[in-house]
């Protein structure tokens, strides 16, 4: 379900609407709402992956929304403390609070995937941010395969419906939304 509302973030905001209008839907694992959410977005992917089938126009990039911060967190928690949707839809709410600090987005665009995601029972904050060092995250990023050169990239919203890879993000701006989120 964190890739479904990924899907919507990304490229869909009328997709994201019918998301938070169908959370009961989705909830109870409707068979209508369902089968929606995962057609609309294997769609998407399909569509994605149609455009930018060998990863050389920076589209397919997109599908990377939240997983930078996930990535390091299913890492640093030990595979299995959180399953990778749970990191995923985590990772999501911190590229948002960081697009935020970067200026990009007003903070109502994160508190929209906030609701969203915890309506649907997903984890909007680590278990015990405490026993994660912010700079293990931030070496753990140095070495996705999404850097170049060690300087960190993100894909971040500039509203629902619509992410950007952004390039040279300051890491001490990675470094207080880690902060932020009570990472030791
Ligand atoms: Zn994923």
């Amino acid at each position: 379900m964190a890739e479904v509302v990924k899907y919507g973030v990304i490229l869909d905001e009328p997709f994201f609407s019918y998301l938070e209008e169908n959370v009961q839907g989705l909830n109870a694992r409707d068979t209508d709402v369902l089968t929606h959410a995962i057609a609309r977005s294997c769609e998407m992917k399909a569509y994605v992956v149609e455009q930018d089938e060998f990863e050389t126009t920076g589209l397919r990039a997109i599908l990377n929304y939240g997983h930078t911060f996930a990535h390091a967190y299913e890492a640093l928690t030990g595979y299995g403390e959180l399953l990778h949707g749970e990191a995923v839809s985590v990772g999501m709410v911190h590229a948002s609070r960081l697009a935020e600090k970067l200026g990009r987005i007003d903070p109502k665009v994160t508190e929209r995937q906030v609701k969203l995601l915890s309506a649907l029972h997903l984890p909007v904050s680590l278990p015990h941010p405490e026993r994660v060092a912010v700079d293990d995250v931030l070496s753990r990023m140095q070495l996705d395969k999404k850097t170049i050169g060690g300087q960190l990239r993100f894909i971040l919203p500039t509203k629902i419906g619509h992410v950007e890879t952004v390039k040279d993000v300051p890491v001490e701006q990675v470094r207080e939304v880690l902060e932020e989120a009570g990472l030791k």
